[in-house]
């Protein structure tokens, strides 16, 4: 009998953790990516990502062990709130950084040399647009994360990030983070270190000034000793309603484009992993599949409703997603 199709729109760590448990389970899987390697857009990378991780809870549920991408820098980790440097609360789980991009050291780059292993099959350079779609075999993974045009297609609604970066090298070896609140309007900043790479970003909701820019680099160089060369800037998107998991009866939706993403500091890298595994587990059980997604996500319209009011709180609990949503 033939191999039942699955078909996954976007490689990044939500639909490659899909890939390679589907294929486990005797699926024929191809991914298609519009980029021209595994990594995403390189525009955005190659990154740092910051990230509150329960490791042991996580591999164990998508069947994974990222252990090696992911690195503690829960010493390390400095936040800034306002300018001074603040203490951090802590609880039990620790913070990691985690690199983005198509580098062999990349957690994308993990994941696609273990999918290939498995036998998934990749399309890259293959966008799929809104027509395309209309083709799809009965089970699609949609998994495009930030790209907007998706979010079009589609006509879901979403909310704008525009996010100005800059990267430079960093002694191989050392990892290090540093979280900036506070002062900076409705922005933030994080700095994430590992690989030989230091990562700076911060987020914007809407167009910035260069005095806030330059308000901002001051603030790195006081704290990280760290000179912007030049900024970079990207724009993304994420869902405005909430968390979705099947849309129209007919695509499954896994990572940021199905609101797995936190919503005050847009932790969504871990969250793209577990959602992987859950888009994998809706193509044979849709039901169960359902039922785990609300399980993790059903925290997420009370803070989407909070941050509309403007009660995001100013301060950084680490650990608090996603196990314990
Ligand atoms: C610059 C940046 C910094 C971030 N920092 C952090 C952080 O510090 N901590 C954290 O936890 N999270 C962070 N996030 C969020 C995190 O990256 C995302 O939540 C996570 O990447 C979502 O994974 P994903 O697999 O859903 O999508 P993505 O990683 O965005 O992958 C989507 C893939 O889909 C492909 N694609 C898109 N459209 C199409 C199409 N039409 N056809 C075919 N392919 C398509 C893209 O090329 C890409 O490879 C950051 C995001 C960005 C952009």
């Amino acid at each position: 009998m033939a191999k039942k199709e699955v078909l996954i729109v976007g490689g990044g760590p939500a639909g490659l953790v899909a890939s390679i448990n589907l294929v486990r389970e005797g699926f024929e899987v191809t991914l298609a990516d519009q980029e021209e390697q595994v990594g995403g857009n390189p525009d955005w990378h190659p990154s740092a990502h910051t990230t509150p991780l329960k490791g042991p809870a996580t591999w164990e549920y998508i069947g994974i062990d990222c252990t090696p991408c992911f690195h503690d820098i829960s010493e390390s980790l400095t936040v800034v709130v306002g300018g001074e440097s603040a203490p951090i609360e802590r609880t039990a789980e620790p913070t990691f950084t985690c690199e983005r991009g198509s580098r062999e050291t990349s957690l994308d780059s993990f994941l696609y040399r273990i999918a290939v292993k498995e036998g998934v099959k990749f399309n890259f350079g293959t966008k799929i647009r809104e027509e395309d779609l209309q083709k799809t075999p009965e089970h699609t993974i949609l998994a495009t994360g930030f790209t907007p045009a998706m979010y079009k297609t589609l006509e879901k609604p979403m909310s704008n990030y525009l996010g100005y970066h800059a990267l430079c090298d960093h002694p191989p070896g050392e990892a290090e983070g540093c979280i900036y609140l506070g002062g900076l309007g409705k922005e933030y900043g994080y700095s994430s270190a590992c690989n030989g790479l230091w990562y700076v970003l911060l987020f914007s909701r809407n167009e910035l000034p260069q005095e806030n820019l330059d308000y901002f680099a001051d603030l790195v160089k006081k704290y990280e000793d760290k000179e912007i060369a030049e900024w970079r800037r990207f724009a993304g998107a994420s869902p405005k309603s909430g968390p979705e998991l099947i849309y129209k009866d007919r695509f499954i939706l896994t990572g940021t484009l199905a609101g797995f993403i936190e919503t005050n500091y847009g932790f969504g890298i871990t969250g793209a992993l577990i959602s992987g595994k859950i888009a994998a587990l809706a193509v044979t059980d849709r039901n169960r599949a359902r039922a785990e997604f609300d399980s993790f996500t059903g925290g997420i319209p009370a803070m989407l409703e909070k941050k509309r009011k403007g009660q995001v709180e100013l301060g950084f609990k680490l650990g608090k997603i996603w196990f314990e949503i």
